[in-house]
């Protein structure tokens, strides 16, 4: 146990800081505070001596300078179990603090207004904040450090059951707490000097990038049993995310499910009415939308039923009875929906081992909306794909026009395509996905798959839809299509062979969109 006899509490977040002051007090804490704080404490009549009469260094410099004086660091730095630190500290009346109590100046708030200018983030780096905790972390054998409002509650509860002491296990979790703190805090301020190029203009991705993640969860293993693995967070990431879905049963997520499930989630996203999407290794093996959830699940499953078993399922409304015992007719990996019914909790309960996760609503994604690629030695960056089809997007380029319900298809196709490893292509027809070929070396080979894929379902491709998620290098794709019996496709356009494939889908009477737009996924 570390006593605690002397505290400095020094915040900028208030929150809660008037009760912790008074709990110390009934300790008999003596209390040194910075202006502000020491204010606030003063007026709520708990007695504190201001760190400015504490070492006889006034306050200056708009508070830049506050509590940089050797009798505050030296008091948190000074080793109590070493006799030449406890001897130098006596030499230069430098007493003990043993409890730091700090939070920073808000700069992460302050850049994120709007208008915020440099000069205004520049004043909003907290100097000796960052200088106490980490003086407070180093010496945590003797010093107990908080920089987290949450965190006051614990440490007057062992103050509490030990009579005014903090034991190892808490100082050491406090200390590490904030030297991730600070790193999060240090980071933010080189994210956004780093975008500020030197002429003043501004860079979308900064310098060097400093993104926090902790971790959620060890796995048991990563891709193959032989790797190890470990899923993380991002901190600053607040859209709908796996990261942050409660899981409601079922065995311990694993490496591939949450990558599964991550873009399963993405795909029930596009859309506005009832959806479903099964994942398999990445990619849909079916997808459907419906009048309820119990249809577009039912209609999914039937996109392929083959490659659906063992699927990571995903709805993009809160799922219900009647859906969840439809579920049950097949093996599945795990479910995912905005949240889950106690009806649908009960039916899914006699399948122990599926993980059932409730996501929270859908919304638009987080604010830092970036997508990572890891390469050997360097990682890319790039914004995420949140494009939508618009109706500014979609222009006709065939003799013949698409059909209001052909058009509804190849908006359908559109959006499950941009969810599908490339080369993607996939037939579609009345919302549901009749064929997918993904991940092929080849356009035409994805047109191919596709289609075997549909014959072996066993659906009928005649009228139905195509989208592929970039343009058809040449003609053979759309003549694999019109065999297959497509009548309307969906595809960027801007191929050196444009006028070849238009005029390919001329002589099969096919109705053609070109979007602008390409939706590759590697
Ligand atoms: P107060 O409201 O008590 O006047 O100020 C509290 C804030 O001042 C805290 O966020 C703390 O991290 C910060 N602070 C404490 N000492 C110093 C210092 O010497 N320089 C600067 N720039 N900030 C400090």
């Amino acid at each position: 146990m570390a006593e605690i006899k002397r505290a400095l509490i020094s915040v900028s977040d208030k929150t809660g800081v008037v009760e912790l002051a008074r709990a110390l007090q009934g300790f008999g804490v003596e209390i040194l505070s910075t202006g502000g704080t020491a204010k606030l404490l003063n007026d709520a009549g708990i007695p504190v001596i201001e760190v400015a009469d504490y070492t006889g260094s006034p306050e200056m410099m708009d508070g830049r300078l506050k509590t940089l004086h050797p009798k505050i660091h030296g008091g948190l730095l000074g080793r109590r179990d070493l006799p030449e630190h406890v001897a130098q500290m006596a030499e230069h009346d430098i007493p003990n603090i043993d409890l730091l109590v700090v939070n920073l100046y808000p700069f992460e708030a302050t850049i994120a207004k709007p208008d915020c200018t440099l000069a205004e983030a520049i004043e909003q780096i907290d100097i000796g904040g960052p200088t106490m905790l980490r003086a407070a972390a180093k010496n945590h054998q003797a010093v107990t450090v908080v920089v987290d409002a949450s965190d006051y509650a614990r440490v007057l509860e062992e103050m509490r059951k030990s009579g005014g002491g903090v034991g190892a296990a808490l100082r050491f979790e406090l200390a590490r707490k904030v030297f991730e703190h600070t790193a999060h805090y240090d980071g933010a301020i080189a994210n956004y000097l780093g975008t500020i190029r030197n002429d003043g203009s501004a860079d979308k991705f900064p310098h060097t990038l400093n993104l926090q993640f902790e971790r959620v969860q060890a796995m048991r293993y990563g891709e193959n049993p032989h790797q190890d693995a470990a899923f993380y967070r991002e901190a600053s990431y607040d859209g709908p995310s796996i990261a942050n879905a409660d899981q409601r049963q079922g065995k311990e997520l694993s490496y591939n499910n949450v990558a599964d499930l991550d873009a399963a989630l993405a795909l029930v996203q596009e859309f506005e009415e009832p959806a479903c999407a099964i994942i398999k290794h990445a990619n849909p093996c079916g997808a459907a939308t419906g009048k309820d959830l119990a249809e577009a699940y039912e209609r999914a499953f039937a996109g392929d039923p083959v490659s659906a078993f063992g699927g990571i399922i995903a709805f993009n409304r809160p799922l219900d009875g009647a859906t969840a015992e439809g579920l049950l007719r097949q093996f599945m990996e795990a479910v995912i929906a905005p949240d889950i019914s106690p009806e649908a909790a009960a039916i899914l309960g006699s399948k122990k081992n599926v993980r059932v996760l409730a996501s929270g609503a859908m919304r638009a994604a987080g604010s830092n909306g970036w997508d990572f690629k890891r390469v050997r030695g360097g990682m890319l960056v790039q914004e995420m794909d949140l494009r939508r089809l618009c109706d500014a997007d979609i222009q006709v380029v065939t003799e013949r026009q698409p059909t209001a319900e052909e058009l509804e298809d190849l908006r359908f196709a559109w959006a499950v395509v941009k969810h599908v490893r490339s080369n993607a292509i996939v037939y579609a027809r009345g919302g549901q996905t009749l064929g997918i070929g993904a991940g092929q070396m080849s356009r035409v080979d994805a047109a191919r798959f596709g289609a075997l894929k549909a014959q072996d379902a066993g659906h009928e491709l005649a009228g139905c839809a195509l989208a592929s998620d970039a343009f058809f290098p040449f003609r053979d794709g759309v003549d694999a299509a019109a065999k297959a019996g497509v009548k309307a496709i969906i595809q960027p356009g801007g191929s050196i062979r444009d006028e070849e494939v238009i005029q390919a889908a001329n002589e099969h009477g096919i109705a053609m969109v070109f979007t602008g737009v390409r939706h590759f996924k590697h």
